[in-house]
């Protein structure tokens, strides 16, 4: 009876849990209330998550030229709404570049500034109606070190292969603006 008695109130405040869904990425987190991301379709929580990977990115140096596959794998999964197109965009390039390319953050990073100088209307792509099974979460959880670049690199092909209908586009528009070889 006494275990009755302690049981009800824990069921009841596993029961009282809200949680909220990431309208980018799907990642389902506990409910904290955070406000929307201003300049990605997604939930604060999530948000949340991507500022705390940006951040160990950024501490830790040698790791520094996979910030931009973060950014691009972020992009990725967190478009339409607010999101801009030149992000999705841009994300999506990025991820060419790096994935099927083998083009460092870096060398991601110079080409999205030659792009932008040109000025160019970028369209609005629609996202893929995508279940990730690799989100910002995955890659924060990864134990630091190797396995966390390892799943960075994952993640990033996650998103990549979800917009396989833009993949022709989007080699379409870097062979038409860029000389890449
Ligand atoms: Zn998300």
């Amino acid at each position: 009876m006494v275990e009755e008695r302690y049981a009800y109130p824990f069921a009841e405040l596993i029961s009282m849990t809200q949680y909220k869904t990431c309208p980018g990425c799907g990642l389902r987190l506990p409910d904290r209330h955070l406000d929307a991301a201003e300049r990605y379709r997604a939930s604060g929580e999530c948000r949340e998550l991507y500022h705390e990977l940006s951040a160990w990115l950024m501490m830790n140096q040698d790791l520094g030229f996979r910030a931009q596959h973060a950014v691009d794998a972020y992009g990725a999964q967190h478009s339409g709404g607010v999101t801009k197109n030149i992000t999705t965009a841009f994300a999506l390039i990025g991820l060419y570049l790096a994935l099927e390319k083998g083009f460092s953050g870096r060398r991601v990073q110079q080409i999205h500034m030659e792009l932008a100088r040109m000025s160019i209307e970028w369209p609005s792509l629609e996202p893929p109606a995508a279940n990730y099974a690799i989100t910002v979460a995955d890659v924060v959880r990864a134990e630091e070190g190797p396995a966390r670049e390892e799943m960075l690199m994952e993640w990033a092909r996650c998103a990549w292969d979800a917009w396989r209908e833009r993949h022709d586009w989007v080699r379409s528009v870097c062979a038409a603006h860029l000389r890449l070889d």
